[in-house]
């Protein structure tokens, strides 16, 4: 099961994301993480991520796509995984294309998360991570609706598009992305 998770800053990706991990038992692909363990690490592509990321700035395409390339090598992707805030433009779509066409692994959902926008704001407010000033929420969400958005009718037009309503406890949100992958026979393998 290879799963796009897409929604703007805020909306409950993180909470969501772990439950379908579980649920799936597929490995997590965050670039968010795996580009704040670059550089904690201090490789070089971390050093050249932060300047983005303190900014509120999508760190560019090349940066992003060598980190999840050398992830989607490791064994664990092979029957799968969640890609969490990847892609985040048309061109890492694409490029993401090219990677699953080699490994023959189609891409099967592609998950929206939809809250209005004031409820995101709301959200980040109660958030305590440096990267969250207003300043930079906004940029990140002016990022978001510049740049990912335009992904929805990239996944549309494959028919592999679920845009689930945000809105609501963890459960009943988690509830409606399930009903909405089983109706279309997405579950998961028996161990
Ligand atoms: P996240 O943890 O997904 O909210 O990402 C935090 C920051 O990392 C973003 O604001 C971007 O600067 C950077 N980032 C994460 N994923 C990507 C991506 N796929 N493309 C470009 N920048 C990214």
């Amino acid at each position: 099961m290879r799963i796009i998770f897409i929604g703007p800053p805020g909306v409950g990706k993180g909470t969501q994301s772990q439950r379908l991990l579980k649920h799936f038992g597929i490995p997590h692909v965050s670039t968010g993480d795996l580009l704040r363990e670059a550089i904690s690490e201090k490789t070089r592509l971390g050093r050249l991520a932060q300047r983005y990321m303190t900014r509120g700035q999508l760190v560019p395409d090349p940066i992003v796509l060598q980190i999840v390339g050398a992830r989607l090598e490791e064994g664990d992707c092979q029957n799968g995984c969640l890609f969490d805030g990847f892609p985040r433009t048309l061109g890492q779509a694409q490029a993401l294309d090219e990677f699953l066409a080699d490994m023959g692994a189609p891409l099967d959902a592609v998950i929206e998360l939809k809250v209005d926008e004031d409820e995101v704001v709301r959200r980040l407010a109660q958030r305590q991570r440096g990267d969250d000033t207003p300043e930079i929420i906004r940029r990140r969400m002016h990022s978001y609706w510049e740049q990912t958005a335009p992904l929805l009718d990239y996944y549309q037009r494959r028919n592999i598009l679920y845009s689930i309503d945000g809105v609501g406890t963890p459960d009943e949100v988690f509830g409606r992305i399930k009903a909405a992958l089983d109706a279309r026979g997405h579950k998961p393998t028996s161990p």
